[in-house]
């Protein structure tokens, strides 16, 4: 799915100007002339990334940022006419991620948006994968399907992440079975066992019901998380 943008602009001509080059280079983009009508689109479309103008009638962008805010973990990219630095601190500091002063070619903008995306979607979030109603984290090892999570084995887990890795790319069953047959090679791993076994020792964990080394069945093992 192409990521969603929001654009913020009170400036018709220039907001159509954006709206058109960002479309050609793929995103989905919504617009709004207003702060107040900013802040309803954001609410409902729930878009990836805001691009925000500081000076809005009525509501300025400063207050639409600190509201948006308070409900959304989306990317906000401040545009200015003023070059001021203290703009700038003001701006990051009520939560905008970026910031960028007028006039900035379309191209810029553009690529400071990729940028920022790149930024949302860091490491923390790559072994994540959302699809549909499913989400897979490979670094839990576990499947969610309406936010209900799925026994699977270890093999059926490997298949289902390698196949939903990458949607619509086909994978030869001989592929699939080298990823499954990864599960044979663990006489080697047993050494780990014992590791872990004087690792729980030093730490005072009891084995039987550890709370800071648990073992996966099947995969391996896992830091507790404190409930
Ligand atoms: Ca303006």
């Amino acid at each position: 799915m192409d990521p969603k943008l929001l654009l913020v602009e009170d400036e018709p001509e220039m907001l159509e100007e954006m709206h058109t080059y960002l479309q050609r280079e793929g995103f989905r983009v919504l617009t709004a002339c207003t702060g107040k009508e900013a802040l309803a689109i954001a609410r409902s479309e729930r878009p990836e990334l805001v691009v925000l103008d500081w000076m809005l009638p009525e509501k300025s962008g400063i207050d639409v940022c600190r509201e948006l805010r308070q409900t959304s973990h989306c990317g906000i990219i401040m545009v200015t006419a003023r070059s001021d630095e203290s703009d700038k601190i003001v701006g990051l500091e009520i939560g905008a991620d970026d910031y960028l002063t007028k006039p900035f070619s379309l191209r810029e903008l553009s690529s400071r948006i990729r940028a920022l995306l790149r930024r949302l979607h860091g490491p923390e979030d790559r072994s994540m994968l959302e699809r549909d109603n499913l989400i897979i984290s490979e670094s839990k090892c576990q499947v969610f399907m309406d936010g209900k999570e799925i026994q699977l084995t270890p093999t059926e887990f490997k298949i289902l992440y390698t196949l939903a890795a990458r949607p619509g790319m086909v994978f030869t069953r001989l592929h699939l079975l080298k990823v499954a047959l990864e599960d044979e090679y663990t006489g080697y791993e047993r050494t780990m066992d014992s590791h872990i076994r004087n690792l729980r020792r030093k730490l005072g964990d009891d084995p039987a019901n550890p709370r800071y080394i648990q073992t996966v069945y099947g995969f391996g093992y896992r830091f507790g998380e404190r409930s």
